[in-house]
Formats: structure tokens, C-alpha cells, sequence
């Protein structure tokens, strides 16, 4: 049994099935994947792999504390488990813990890209998807300098992320020529793609759907229920209100941001925090003008990625509890930056904002494995790159509960 019908439920279950089992999605929405799944920025992501939590982060939230745009902002409350959270988060700043977290990153993202590829091979999905690459353009040249290290490192990793010049930038991607004389210089990782998450999960559940897993819609997980050391079912309304015991064997914990809220009774500390994202999404309406190519804009911390005629421009974080309302501010800031860059490129009287709780670990670090409950297992906390990871924690998580090896080097919990 799955709990959640995101990203990382849905991946789960296709893997699960793969491997014979035969499984149950439950989910409290009505479609699968309409929570923070459902607008997000598209990009598979493997080559941008440095976490929040880095050497230069303490200083920048500082300085981004009091202000209302700012790309990562925390909102104090008087709240234990921000603030624990915000301790781990200053711990995991340090060269040493970066450098491990990126390397985990980027393991788990390589494998991951891998997986979707041979899905999409095994099963043909179309979602809008782009293999054109991420381009990451720098407007300021100590941002480009500070970008060199961790660029390295990923190469190291095996990520081919190039630095490239301000003229292959816009050879690369020719929407940018607006914007040239601001660049600094760019990266670039011809094996990153992206597409349209949602639909992917949409039409992955399809597909799931005919192969025989259940999805129990609309049934809102309420309680976690342990006896003799293993979970002995889980408590859920239905549309209706009505109460349900739902049984399995094993069950695989994928609520995304909610996570934790449900295994606290059983003494599991998740570390997990809900941290708001923004995006807009708008049809094109000067395709000349339009990018096609996935990009990242590392000055405002926005990614831009073209999905079919639609633009989708994402990012910013909010730490704010599970407050999911739109900030003006935050809207106004992606719209005036996308018209700043691309102008005329998109209907901005039809763009459509959306806000998701993206469930974030200190670390960035996904906790994919076994839990201290015997028949409990984990596949959340996957932060800013649950697209990116989905795929391979999905099929790595469906090898651990079959009781076979993952086929990536990761630190699983509980292993
Ligand atoms: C603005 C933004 C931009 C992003 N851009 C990118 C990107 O470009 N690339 C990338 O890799 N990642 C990106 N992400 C991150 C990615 O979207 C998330 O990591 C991912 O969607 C998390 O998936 P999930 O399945 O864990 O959570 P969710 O999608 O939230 O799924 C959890 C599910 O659990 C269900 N649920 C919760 N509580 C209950 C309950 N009590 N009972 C029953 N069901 C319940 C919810 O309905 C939901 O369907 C972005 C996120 C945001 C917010």
C-alpha cells in the first residue's frame, strides 16, 4: 500500500507493480498528483545539484530575512520544529556537509534520469518532454566564480555541466539574446531534460491503472496504526466521511510534506519541513521570443522550462509552516523577472499562479528506505528535486521492500 498519489507514490507503484506486487494507491485528492506535484518548475535537474544548505547560505538568509522577494526567506514562528529544522539546516552548511550531500544528489539524480529514460522506452509516455538540455545563466561574475567549484565537483560526478561563454549561451538558447549584455556566463548540461511532471504522473497512473494497481481517490489518510513492532493498518475517510481500515502487508509512507505529521505517533521524527514554492504558467504568445530550452536563472533562483505552448516559470522558497496562500509580491516578482528576460514571450494576462509545499529535508538529502517499524518503509523528503529523484527513489524503494539491493550507491535509511 502506498499513502500519497504524488510524484514519488506514483513512481513507487509503477516500480512496485513491476516487480509483482500487487498494490494500492490512497490519496485525498481526487487525481493523483495535485498537490505539490502538480505545477512545478519541469526540470530533471541531476547537473544542479548544490543544495540551499551550502557554504554561502547563512549570510544570503540573513540578509534576505526582512525581505518580501526573497528567494529563500524564512518567516520566524514560534514553532519547535522550524526552528529545529533551521538548526539541522545551519549544520548541513558546512564545505565538508555540502560536499557529501552533493554527492548523494547527484548519484541518486544520475540513476534517477536513467530510469525515466527507460521507462519512457519501456512505455512510451508523452509529457511535453524536452532533452535539450539546462542552461544556468549567471548576471553577476562572482556568482559565475562561486559556481565553478560545485560545477567541478559534479563533473567529477560525471555530470557534463560545461561552463560555457556568453555568445554559446545564446547560440544555445536564442530567446537569451535580449538579455546578453547582463551575462556574465552560463552553464550548460546537454544530458538534462524536462517536462511536465503532473502529466507524467497523470498518465503514468494510467498506465498503472491497466496493469491492475488500485488508486483509492479521494480517502484521507488519518492515522498510522502499530501493534507487535509493524503496522497493523491505517485509519482513512472516504469522500464520504466514512471511516476505513486499510490493511497490507507493507506500506510504503509517501505524503510528501505530510510526511511527518502521521508517523509522530509511532516516535519516528521525520526531518521535514514544507517549504513554499511559487510558479506561473502562461501560454506562449511570441514563440519567436519564447525559450524552448530549460533554464535556470541563478540571479533570482527561478527556473524557466517550456512545456508544449505553455511557459512554466517556478521557484522561491518560503519557510511558513503549511500556510499554501498566494503572495502578491512573489507573483508580481516571477511575472516583471519573465518579462524582463523575454519580453512578449508570454500571455501574461492569462497567467495562472500556483503555490506547493515542497517537503525539504536540512540536507536536500531524500529519505528513501526502511523505518524502525518493520513493515513501514520511506519515500519522501525529496525537497527542491522530487522530479528529478522520482524515478529512481521509486525503483529503489520497490527493490527494498521486495527485498533486493538498490542499484545505486545512496544512503538508504534503515539499509
Ligand atoms: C515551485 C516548485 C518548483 C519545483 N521545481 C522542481 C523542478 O524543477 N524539478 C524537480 O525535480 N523538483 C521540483 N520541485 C519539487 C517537486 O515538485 C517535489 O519534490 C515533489 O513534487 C514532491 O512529491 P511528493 O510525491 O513527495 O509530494 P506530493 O506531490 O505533495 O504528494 C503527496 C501526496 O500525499 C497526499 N496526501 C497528503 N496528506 C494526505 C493524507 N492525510 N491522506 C491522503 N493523502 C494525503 C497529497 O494529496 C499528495 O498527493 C518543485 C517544487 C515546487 C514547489
Amino acid at each position: 500500500m502506498v499513502l500519497g498519489a504524488g510524484l514519488l507514490g506514483v513512481t513507487s507503484a509503477y516500480f512496485l507493480r513491476q516487480l509483482g506486487h500487487d498494490v494500492t494507491v490512497v490519496d485525498r485528492q481526487a487525481t493523483p498528483a495535485a498537490e505539490t506535484s502538480f505545477a512545478n518548475g519541469g526540470q530533471i535537474s541531476v547537473s544542479h545539484a548544490e543544495p540551499w544548505a551550502n557554504p554561502s547560505a547563512p549570510l544570503k538568509v540573513l540578509k534576505w530575512l526582512a525581505k518580501e522577494d526573497a528567494p529563500l526567506l524564512f518567516r520566524l514562528r514560534a514553532d519547535l520544529s522550524q526552528w529545529l529544522w533551521m538548526l539541522s539546516f545551519l549544520r548541513e552548511c558546512t564545505p565538508a556537509r555540502t560536499h557529501r550531500n552533493i554527492e548523494h544528489i547527484v548519484r541518486l539524480g544520475t540513476y534517477s534520469r536513467e530510469m525515466l529514460q527507460q521507462l519512457r522506452r519501456d512505455i512510451g509516455l508523452d509529457y511535453d518532454q524536452r532533452t535539450q538540455g539546462i542552461l544556468h545563466f549567471y548576471t553577476s561574475a562572482a556568482e559565475l566564480h562561486a559556481a565553478e567549484a560545485p560545477a567541478a565537483q559534479m563533473r567529477a560526478l560525471g555530470c557534463d555541466r560545461r561552463l560555457i561563454t556568453v555568445d554559446e549561451a545564446v547560440q544555445i538558447e536564442p530567446a537569451l539574446a535580449h538579455i546578453k549584455p547582463k551575462l556574465a556566463g552560463a552553464t550548460y548540461t546537454l544530458q538534462d531534460e524536462s517536462g511536465d511532471a503532473n502529466r507524467f504522473a497523470r498518465e503514468l497512473v494510467e498506465h498503472c491503472q491497466a496493469d491492475g494497481v488500485r488508486f483509492l481517490m479521494s480517502h484521507t489518510v488519518t492515522a498510522l496504526r502499530a501493534a507487535g513492532g509493524k503496522l497493523a493498518h491505517v485509519e482513512a475517510t472516504d469522500s464520504e466521511g466514512r471511516f476505513q481500515f486499510l490493511q497490507a502487508d507493507a506500506y510504503v509512507l509517501a505524503l510528501g510534506s505530510w510526511s511527518p505529521l502521521y508517523v509522530r505517533e509511532l516516535g519516528i521524527r521525520l526531518p521535514i519541513y514544507p517549504a513554499k514554492g511559487y510558479s506561473v504558467t502562461m501560454p506562449v504568445r511570441d514563440p519567436t521570443r519564447a525559450f524552448q530550452v530549460s533554464l535556470t536563472d541563478d540571479e533570482y533562483k527561478i527556473v524557466f522550462s517550456r512545456l508544449g505552448d505553455r511557459l512554466r516559470i517556478a521557484g522561491t522558497a518560503e519557510l511558513n509552516g503549511y500556510d499554501r496562500d498566494l503572495n502578491r509580491v512573489r507573483c508580481e516578482a516571477l511575472v516583471r523577472r519573465t518579462e524582463e528576460l523575454f519580453p512578449g514571450a508570454g500571455d501574461t494576462e492569462r497567467a495562472q499562479y500556483w503555490t506547493g509545499l515542497r517537503p525539504a529535508t536540512p540536507s536536500n538529502v531524500p529519505i528513501v528506505g526502511r523505518s524502525k517499524i518493520a513493515n513501514l518503509y520511506f519515500n519522501t523528503g525529496h525537497g527542491t528535486l522530487g522530479w528529478t529523484h522520482a524515478c529512481g527513489s521509486g525503483k529503489s524503494i520497490a527493490r527494498i521492500v521486495s527485498g533486493l539491493e538498490a542499484e545505486v550507491e545512496f544512503p538508504f535509511v534503515g539499509v
